[in-house]
């Protein structure tokens, strides 16, 4: 039980709530009280279905027993360790039980920080290190974070429309393929749009940033905050070629498409593509603070020791806890349920499409696994099918939707980029659980 009365929780909200700071966002549902596996109690009473894992990270559901007792049992030994000093166990038994994950068996060198943005920072850091390079090529339509460093090779969200400019300069973008073409009538062939984006990146690299100034490309293997678009395996097949032919690092971003979320332990797993430098956190710890950037230890042993890391940096509590992520997805077969319940939920919300009611709103159901997006069609909302253009419009069909399923008992997310809502359900989530939220969600759009 949490520690405060439903009265103490409604005068903290009434409070303190507008001594939060504006630019964390817009918190209007209250205070939650408890959450265990895939519902969410708020103080008010209401019990809702989290189909959000808040942003894909409790992927085990709220409070997974073992995790939890895992990191209670920490608590009790060692909460903070030096590890450029010495070790604690659970960091090396984390190494030890990622391992034998890895997309490639080269992917042999792992540090541990705290946060998605941080692990993006030091990927590209040590990039720069290590090829003495200076230039990063990144995706239009991606998200890598909201660190200033992160920010520099994200090129989905608003916060470019608000006028903060990029912190590195240096960097350079060409389109994810489909990106532009979300929810558009597919004018031109999946192989048109691959070869198109491979041609851009050959463009950049013989008029803008010489092969022999770039570092690195950076790319989510599913766009995650862009509206889960699936990479081509033919455009990631392309990035590695032309990376190694420049002699150029590739730095796979899992942060939201790792750890079980499309099916595989990795996205890339599906592409067969080997990534110089792997990124992991969200799902990682289940909902403790934690990050990996993986790379060769022929690539890492080029860093200067000290170069890498921060205070709390790989913390205790968060490795025993992953180390309790990934011993539960062998014993409750999480991959398999990730891909039974993925059809599960892609059936239900196709049947939707049948629905001659609802049937003209929606132009698009897609992702991986259990990350699932469907995409409404502009004149859903009236408004253009510019992304920025979108995601200032307050009223967005999508976000509309989004509130009615809060209301009905489910959360989901929408993304600021055209009008998309995504379904992110624990991996663990049953069948019943998948069926109530396509029912949910059926009614939210039709009430709409
Ligand atoms: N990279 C990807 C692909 C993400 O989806 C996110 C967060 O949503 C990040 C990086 C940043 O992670 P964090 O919010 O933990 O800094």
């Amino acid at each position: 039980m949490s520690g405060v009365s439903t009265e103490e929780a409604d005068q903290l909200y009434a409070s303190y709530a507008p001594h939060v700071t504006k630019g964390l966002g817009r918190s209007t549902e209250g205070v939650i009280k408890k959450a265990s596996g895939s519902r969410v109690q708020f103080y008010d009473g209401r019990e809702v279905l989290d189909f959000t894992c808040g942003i894909g990270v409790t992927n085990l559901g709220h409070c997974h027993p073992k995790v939890s007792a895992a990191a209670a049992k920490q608590c009790m030994n060692i909460v903070h360790g030096q590890c450029s000093i010495a070790f604690h166990a659970p960091y090396l038994q984390l190494i030890e039980r990622l391992l034998p994950l890895m997309p490639h068996p080269s992917l042999d060198s792992f540090f541990f920080w705290n946060s998605g943005s941080e692990a993006v920072e030091a990927s590209i850091k040590m990039a720069r290190t290590v090829t003495g390079r200076q230039n990063v090529i990144c995706m239009q339509g991606a998200y890598h974070g909201r660190t200033f460093g992160a920010m520099a090779v994200t090129k989905s969200k608003t916060i470019y429309s608000e006028g903060v400019a990029p912190l590195m300069p240096g960097v350079f973008s060409i389109p994810y393929p489909f990106w532009h073409q979300c929810g558009l009538p597919p004018a031109t062939s999946p192989h048109t749009l691959v070869s198109q984006s491979l041609y851009q990146l050959d463009l950049l690299l013989a008029q803008q940033t010489a092969p022999k100034d770039t570092a690195a490309i950076i790319i989510e293997p599913v766009l995650g905050e862009g509206g889960y678009v699936p990479a081509p395996t033919e455009f990631l097949q392309g990035l590695r070629a032309i990376c190694d032919k420049h002699g150029i690092l590739l730095i796979i971003d899992e942060v939201q498409s790792g750890f079980g979320r499309t099916g595989r332990f990795f996205a890339i797993e599906e592409s067969g593509v080997k990534p110089d430098i792997l990124l992991i956190a969200k799902g990682l710890a289940n909902g403790f603070p934690l990050s990996g950037v993986i790379s060769r230890k022929e690539i890492t042993d080029k860093l200067k020791p000290g170069s890498m890391g921060g205070t709390y940096a790989g913390n205790a509590v968060s490795c025993a806890a992953a180390v309790a992520v990934v011993d539960a997805f062998k014993e409750e077969n999480i991959l398999e349920n990730v891909r039974a319940r993925s059809t599960d939920l892609l059936v239900g919300l196709n049947t939707l499409r049948d629905d001659p009611a609802v049937s003209p709103f929606i132009i698009d159901v897609r992702g991986r696994g259990l990350m699932i997006a469907v995409e409404f069609t502009p004149s859903a909302s009236g408004t253009s099918h510019d992304p920025f253009a979108q995601a200032h419009s307050p009223k967005s069909f999508a976000s509309r939707v989004a509130k009615r399923c809060i209301e009905k008992g489910m959360l989901i997310l929408t993304t600021s980029v055209y009008e998309v809502v995504r379904f992110i359900p624990p991996l663990n989530s049953t069948k019943e659980e998948i069926e109530e939220g396509c029912r949910i969600f059926a009614e939210a759009v039709k009430e709409v």
